[in-house]
């Protein structure tokens, strides 16, 4: 996913400090970027597969998303993004608190809001890698958890509000083959496209076949 935009002045908020972090900082000097698939590309537009090793190539596919995540400037990244076609996600994201979230999952399941929870939409702005240079207002609930696995293998259980609720609800769509866009009106997708058309993203981006 794509930082966070202010959908007034349009420029990206200064990142603030965080009042504390939940996570680890990778170490960025394991991996390597690789340029980010864009909308249309069909790795983009079918489900991952469910990961069912959790060995060295798991481990070295993650160091690769930090780093690629982290030079086009994002907070969440998922594997189709780099055209892997694995049900794995990574993340460097503030909650509504200023808690920064880093970290990884893989097979990511969206687990239904607990019954008595109000259903709180937040309506940011939503932007995404694969859609270079877009944003657009998006409702999404300001609280999610999803469950999955570590890279070793063990059950895990991430836990998010506001920016970040919309940050793992985002990354599990993009590994179920859908995108941000996917969940716009017709209108406003096409706005969108239209914005993607006219701009230039500031990463590496692979090329779709014609
Ligand atoms: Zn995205």
């Amino acid at each position: 996913m794509a930082e966070q935009h202010d959908e007034h002045t349009h420029e990206h908020h200064e990142p603030a400090v965080p009042a504390k972090v939940i996570g680890e900082e990778p170490d960025l000097t394991k991996g390597t970027a690789r340029p980010i698939t864009v909308v249309g590309n069909p790795v983009l537009h079918r489900e991952c597969k469910v990961v069912t090793e959790f060995d060295a190539d798991l481990a070295a596919l993650i160091d690769d998303m930090f780093v690629s995540m982290y030079a086009a400037e994002g907070v969440g990244l998922a594997a189709n993004q780099i055209g892997v076609d694995a049900k794995v996600f990574v993340y460097d994201c503030p909650d509504d608190q200023n808690v920064r979230h880093i970290g990884h999952i893989i097979n990511p399941v969206l687990e239904e809001l607990p019954a008595g929870r109000r259903r709180t939409l937040d309506d940011g702005n939503e932007g995404c890698l694969s859609v270079p240079t877009a944003y657009a207002e998006l409702p999404r609930p300001d609280f999610a958890v999803v469950t999955g696995q570590d890279k070793d293998g063990n059950s895990i259980r991430v836990e998010g509000t506001g920016f970040f609720a919309r940050c793992l609800q985002h990354e599990t769509d993009h590994l179920n083959g859908y995108l941000y866009i996917d969940r716009l009106s017709k209108r406003a997708r096409k706005d969108a496209l239209r914005q993607m058309a006219e701009g230039t993203p500031r990463y590496a981006t692979v090329p779709n076949e014609a």
